[in-house]
């Protein structure tokens, strides 16, 4: 991506909100940032090496191993398809989009997905997230610098403020916020119009969402875990832009330690690199990376740390379940949010949790990986057997 010379205005300024709203133009160059916000309008047009030109590289180092286009997007065919005819239908038009509402596990695809939505509709987008909004007034900011057309990505869209979700509504809706000024027999209210804007919410908790949030999002998807041959298609991408030679056997291993999850290929794909680099002559194969890997405390099946950690506790501390997230939270020392983001949902999926009324319970699958005998009075609920694909 190539910031400053070449570069419209416009683009140049929603890196700059892509940026703030990550909280990494803090980080980046601060001096440039301030020293491009002091010009005037007519100068920030007229000068197109705007002094954002050496922010370039962190910006490629940071945007760059995400896809840009919706062809480029790996796995989540039947998301890809649909937001293909949303996109095309809206253009069509000549009409803003729907809302959107993605839903999934951290680091499979929601944040990439909205840039990709912003890219396709050949508009500019603002990211924020539920948690760095506190007050209906830092909304109301965001929302009316909104131009038509432009996409509002809120990340972890469960964690916004009550008070703030209710300005949310009516702008969503009726693209327009209330203003209610005085209480009691005084107040009066005034009608701000909006633009018609594209809110994309992502979330790692639907159930937290409120339903009449819910309600307002057009598009509501559901981003599954990915297959190894898709995350293979991950990391071989990925190894192409960071030029990092990789064999076939290589890819697989990464690929099939990555918890079905795009964002774990890559990093895990930077630490091999690491490996080879520093331990080997540089090339990936899949000697280098089991040993990489394993130096990483990333298993066979990817399992982390904390994965065995968590897994181990139920087995050890509680005979195998059901016991509560909070009562292994407490043993974890972790917090419980992280445990049902981040650990649980792929060991759901894999089959070697299995969640429960009364609380959590190591499957026989999990046993079986830890090489412990299932203790045979654990057998009388129905638990899954067989080993999933993932
Ligand atoms: P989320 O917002 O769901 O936490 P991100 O969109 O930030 O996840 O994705 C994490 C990283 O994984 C991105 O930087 C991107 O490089 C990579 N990634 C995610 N989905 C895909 C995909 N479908 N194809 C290729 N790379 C992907």
């Amino acid at each position: 991506m190539k910031i400053g010379a070449g570069m419209t205005w416009k683009r140049t300024e929603s890196i700059f909100l892509q940026l703030r709203g990550r909280g990494r133009l803090e980080i980046l160059h601060l001096s440039h940032k301030e020293e491009y916000m002091k010009k005037s309008e007519e100068e920030k047009r007229s000068d197109p090496d705007n002094g954002v030109e050496e922010i370039q590289q962190e910006v490629e180092d940071y945007l760059d191993l995400r896809p840009r286009k919706l062809s480029e997007y790996i796995g989540q065919k039947q998301v890809v398809e649909t937001l293909e005819i949303a996109i095309q239908a809206a253009k069509k038009r000549g009409e803003p989009l729907d809302h959107i509402l993605f839903h999934a596990p951290p680091g499979l695809g929601k944040t990439t997905l909205a840039h990709i939505i912003a890219t396709e509709m050949e508009v500019r987008i603002v990211t924020t997230s539920g948690p760095a909004i506190e007050k209906g007034g830092d909304l109301i900011s965001i929302l009316t610098h909104l131009e038509r057309g432009d996409v509002l990505f809120i990340d972890e869209v469960h964690r916004l403020p009550k008070v703030v979700e209710e300005f949310l509504y009516p702008a969503m809706e009726d693209f327009c916020i209330d203003f209610i000024f005085d209480k009691g027999a005084h107040a009066r209210s005034h009608r701000y119009r909006l633009e018609r804007f594209t809110l994309v919410g992502a979330t790692t908790r639907a159930g937290l969402l409120s339903a009449p949030l819910r309600e307002r999002f057009g598009i509501l998807r559901n981003l599954d875990f990915y297959a190894v041959e898709e995350l293979c298609q991950v990391v071989r991408r990925s190894a192409a832009l960071l030029g990092v030679p990789i064999d076939e056997k290589g890819t697989e291993e990464i690929a099939k330690r990555s918890r079905g999850t795009p964002r774990i290929s890559n990093r895990l794909l930077k630490r091999v690199r690491d490996f080879a680099e520093i331990r080997r002559e540089g090339k990936i194969d899949k000697a280098t990376a089991d040993e990489a890997l394993r130096l990483e405390g990333v298993d066979e099946i990817g399992l982390t740390g904390l994965d065995r950690r968590f897994l181990e506790t139920i087995i050890r501390y509680y005979k195998g379940g059901p016991v509560g997230l909070e009562a292994i939270a407490a043993t974890l020392q972790e917090e419980a949010d992280t445990l049902v983001d981040m650990i649980e949902p792929f060991l759901l999926k894999i089959g070697f949790v299995a969640r429960m009324q009364s609380g959590r319970k190591a499957t026989e699958l999990a046993y079986q990986h830890f090489g412990i005998p299932y203790p045979e009075s654990n057998r009388q609920l129905s638990l899954p057997t067989r080993k999933k694909q993932l």
